[in-house]
């Protein structure tokens, strides 16, 4: 079980990988704790079995998915096997995902031989729009919607003393999402492109540059590289230490707690700590 400081808003990377298999890589899953409330933000594949290191994944307040490719969705299928196969658990976890989610698990039931309340007997499934405004706890989530190559989207979450945590999910450059990352306290930005020559000419990814151009926009006071091959590691490394300490690539199991930004006595303003 996972120690948590009661008012300081944490997140622990379960994994940051991108959709190749690494043998200590998984694909997307991000846990942010407050106090006694959990919430996990993408399943990707190897991230229940990393969760469960920590914690016992039905005891999660809620799971968010920002998009349905396999690589942030597909261990919903693993994480369901904890729960009884027949009848329903005294609470079933809340899952929350995009529009259209719910067609997609629809199908994922059909694909992987279950019946058709095979999902629904273990998670309360909604799906979430770009309007709301959802709390979880003591904790308010909004979302924004990505350029992606299926629809998308980045969630914010914010805590009772006022720190964020935003997460761009996968997406490309993307005015509205540096808009919505605006004074993050800890952005996850994605990087999973080594080249612009990798990508779609629609855009749906970033490259590690563009990834800190995103950061450095939006002003974020610390950033973590996220949705990367590991085998670029030493790389990014390389390219975080020539930006600066506020940005780092991120790895399964690094943890970081979020303290509200110090204020500058008599002025009642937040001191802006130099990125
Ligand atoms: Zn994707
Ligand atoms: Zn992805």
């Amino acid at each position: 079980m996972s120690v948590v400081l009661p008012g300081r808003l944490r997140l622990t990377v379960l994994g940051c990988s991108n959709a190749v298999p690494h043998p200590d890589a998984p694909a997307s899953g991000y846990l942010v704790e407050w106090a006694e409330t959990a919430i996990l933000l993408d399943v990707g594949q190897g991230v229940a079995r990393r969760l469960e290191r920590l914690m016992d994944p039905r005891t999660l307040a809620a799971v968010f998915v920002g998009h349905m490719h396999a690589d942030h969705y597909l261990d919903l299928a693993g994480m369901r096997y904890l729960y009884p196969w027949a009848g329903r658990p005294p609470r079933r976890l809340p899952v929350h995902l995009p529009p259209g989610g719910r067609a997609r698990l629809d199908a994922l039931t059909v694909a992987i031989s279950e019946r058709p309340t095979f999902f629904d007997d273990a998670f309360e499934i909604a799906e979430y729009t770009s309007d709301d405004v959802l709390r979880v706890g003591p904790l308010t989530l909004r979302f924004q919607r990505s350029r992606h190559y299926v629809p998308a989207w980045g969630v914010s979450i914010e805590a009772p003393d006022g720190t964020r945590i935003v997460y761009t999910g996968d997406t490309g450059p993307n005015e509205e999402m540096v808009d919505f990352a605006c004074d993050a306290d800890l952005l996850l930005v994605e990087a999973a492109l080594r080249s612009t020559a990798d990508d779609d000419p629609e855009r749906g990814h970033l490259t590690a540059d563009e990834a800190v151009d995103l950061a450095s926009r939006a002003r974020a006071r610390a950033a973590l590289i996220v949705h990367y091959d590991p085998t670029r590691r030493a790389d990014l490394e390389a390219m975080c230490d020539a930006t600066g300490p506020w940005v780092r690539p991120a790895i399964a199991g690094l943890v970081r707690t979020v303290s509200p930004r110090p204020v500058v006595a008599g002025s009642g303003a937040p001191l802006v700590l130099e990125p």
